[in-house]
């Protein structure tokens, strides 16, 4: 088939980079450089996290979530052998943990998380100051209690976007760069005011596709970027903090990524001075090595969300909308990427995917419903 894809971000260039792969001509239009400056997907820290978002998420979540980190590696391989990065992913399980004066935050995180997946209990194990120490040892340092989920993970991002341009680039596909996308229906892509006609239309847009997506919200979330070469953990770390889910995810290279705020706006302005103070004054309350770190880059982006929270892949004839990935871009991707394609391929397996009338399509009604 001859496919269009509006929006070259996570979901866009997975989906591009496989029906590339099942032999499909793609064309790709972005109102942003290849770079994806503007995308959720390059601010995203990147931690596949399904117990933490378990706490404060719909079953599916997990379930979704768990079957994801199960493919990346071999999606990670493929993606070598078309791009030759190498990119990093890295499933050795976070560590949870509270400071003394919100210890009672850290007990409520337990016993939340034990009632959203009471079947998993033999993965969150409670650790004392010395099994922490033997774990983490600079995060022993600081706290004497903490929670391991041994099954969750991180990737790098920026590898990973990477890696999918040039994938997507060698198998030889168009990619328009800077170009704003004003509407995607069935065979029909609106960019530039020229319309690109194709057997497929997919609009993967993200927060972009508000004005065609009524039901859809953006959450907006500020992370930082810092080189901290003092510190040396080598897992996720999650701080309980009173008004954020705060992380910190290692990369290579001693680079760090602290976020998220959550927040429901739909700014894009640039961190605000309070984020920014809180999240650093979070990050040294860890661990007194990010005092000397460099900040490389202050990111803030809007996080595409239905109200439910779930993402979805809409499909009827000539279009699909795939959105709402909200805070579990990269931790769902996999999943909703296959399902994405099975329906592309006209099997529908998966309760993320809904068969939609594209004639009766209209940007005031919801078409979950
Ligand atoms: C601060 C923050 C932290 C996050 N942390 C995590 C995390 O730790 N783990 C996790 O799993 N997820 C995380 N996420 C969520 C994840 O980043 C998103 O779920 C994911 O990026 C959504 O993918 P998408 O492809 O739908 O949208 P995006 O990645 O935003 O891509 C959309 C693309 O469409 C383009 N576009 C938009 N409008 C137009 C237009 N009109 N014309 C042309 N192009 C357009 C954009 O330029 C962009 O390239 C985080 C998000 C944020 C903001």
């Amino acid at each position: 088939m001859n496919i269009g894809i509006a929006g070259a971000g996570l979901i866009g260039r997975l989906l591009a980079w496989q029906l590339l792969r099942r032999g499909h001509k793609i064309t790709l239009f972005d109102r942003d450089a290849a770079a994806g400056e503007l995308s959720a997907a390059r601010v995203a820290a990147a931690m596949l996290a399904p117990y933490s978002e378990a706490v404060h998420s719909e079953r599916a979540i997990f379930d979704w979530g768990r079957e994801s980190l199960a493919l990346w590696p071999a999606l990670l391989h493929d993606l070598k052998i078309d791009s030759d990065i190498d990119v990093f992913f890295q499933h050795q399980g976070s560590v949870v943990v509270a400071h003394a004066n919100d210890r009672s935050s850290l007990d409520h995180f337990n016993k939340c998380l034990l009632h959203a997946v009471p079947d998993f209990s033999d993965s969150i194990q409670p650790l004392d100051k010395n099994s922490l120490q033997e774990l983490e040892p600079e995060l022993a340092e600081r706290f004497s209690a903490a929670t391991f989920l041994r099954e969750e993970g991180t990737l790098d991002n920026r590898e990973l976007l990477l890696a999918l341009e040039q994938a997507i680039r060698c198998a030889g596909a168009l990619w328009y760069e800077g170009s704003e996308v004003t509407k995607v229906d069935a065979g029909a892509i609106y960019f530039d005011n020229e319309i690109f006609h194709c057997d497929l239309a997919i609009d993967t847009r993200g927060f972009g596709a508000k004005k065609q997506l009524a039901d859809l919200r953006g959450v907006r979330g500020e992370v930082l970027w810092v080189h901290a070469p003092e510190v040396h953990f080598t897992r996720p770390i999650r701080l309980m903090h009173p008004r954020y889910q705060l992380y910190i995810a290692p990369k290579r290279d001693s680079v760090y990524v602290i976020g998220a705020t959550e927040i429901e706006s739909e700014s894009l302005a640039p961190i605000s001075v309070r984020s920014s103070l809180e999240l650093q004054s979070a990050l040294y309350s860890t661990h007194t090595g990010f005092a000397e770190a460099n900040v490389l880059h202050a990111y803030a982006n809007c996080r595409p969300a239905f109200m439910d929270n779930l993402p979805r892949v809409e499909i009827s004839d000539g279009l699909m909308r795939v959105n709402g990935l909200f805070r579990h871009g990269y931790l769902l991707s996999p999943v909703v990427m296959a399902q994405a394609l099975a329906a592309i391929e006209g099997r529908v397996e998966h309760s993320i995917v809904k068969y939609i009338d594209a004639v009766n399509y209209s940007s005031t009604k919801s078409v979950c419903a």
